[in-house]
């Protein structure tokens, strides 16, 4: 399984697209791994996990195009994880194919009902088939064994978050969320992860909200997964999904998080398992 991080920030990307703090001004001025889009993962070649508004910019930076995407997985539909007008342009005259695949996307009602909206009219969705899930009822999407998982996070939109089964390897994709209920809890514990991909959105700040996790939340849920023996001895445990109110620069979170096992990740990073 080979991962990659297309995106590593929270709904207003880092440096926030119209701010001027100081964090955000720091990061513009250094830049590299400061960087940072709206979140999104990729696995393999064929999956996504969510459909950021960035998703045009990201596929570019990285050399290649959705074509090869033959499954999206969305967790929310807040405007940061699923920009549905985007696949528009997977049809004719913004998009040539020999054949045209189906492209499945998944997603809780609330998620759906967004897509319908977007293509209301007819035919344009052609080509798009939007699966309608459920919070802790499993599907397969192609090759991978997927579990919904519910997020303590927005509950009208009813959030899920992801394990991926694929080839003896696992993933948990973590974003948006909080601490898990009980429920969740047990579904994990059926798992053992080779990849954990965390949000940490909320860096030093305890969420008042609780609907995100921080740099403390995100340190004892990796202890969590490990006392229930749900993660491997070689397991990556990658955060994402950072807000510039984290005030923390990515070598402020390496810091954070050195001997921890919890690696900050950033926009283009890979994380490969062999299969
Ligand atoms: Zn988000
Ligand atoms: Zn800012
Ligand atoms: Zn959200």
């Amino acid at each position: 399984m080979r991962i990659r991080i297309l995106g590593s920030a929270a709904a207003e990307g880092f440096p926030a697209l119209f701010c001027e703090c100081k964090t955000c001004r720091r990061a513009r001025s250094i830049g590299g791994r400061n960087l940072r889009s709206r979140t999104s993962v990729q696995i393999d070649e064929t999956i996504l996990i969510d459909l950021p508004p960035d998703i045009l910019s990201q596929v570019q930076r990285e050399g290649f195009s959705l074509a090869s995407i033959a499954h999206i997985l969305i967790t929310h539909s807040h405007r940061d994880h699923f920009a549905p007008g985007e696949l528009h342009l997977r049809r004719e005259p913004f998009a040539h194919w020999e054949q045209q695949p189906t492209l499945h996307l998944y997603g809780t009602e609330p998620t759906g009902e967004i897509f319908r909206e977007t293509f209301r009219e007819p035919p344009i969705e052609q080509g798009v088939h939007f699966n309608t899930i459920h919070p802790f009822v499993s599907f397969t999407a192609g090759d991978t064994f997927v579990t919904p998982i519910s997020a303590n996070h927005a509950p009208h939109l009813n959030p899920v978050n992801y394990i991926l089964s694929r080839r003896g390897r696992t993933l948990l994709a973590a974003f948006d969320t909080g601490w898990y209920s009980e429920q969740a809890w047990s579904a994990l514990n059926k798992w053992q992860f080779d990849i954990v991909v965390a949000e940490c959105t909320t860096g030093l700040q305890s969420d008042p909200m609780n609907k995100h996790m921080s740099v403390q939340s995100v340190k004892e849920m990796r202890n969590e997964l490990v006392r229930r023996d749900c993660l491997k001895d070689t397991a990556r445990f990658v955060t994402v999904h950072f807000s510039h109110d984290g005030g923390f620069l990515h070598k402020d979170l390496e810091r954070e998080f050195a001997g921890t096992g919890i690696e900050a990740g950033y926009d283009g990073m890979v994380v490969e398992v062999p299969d």
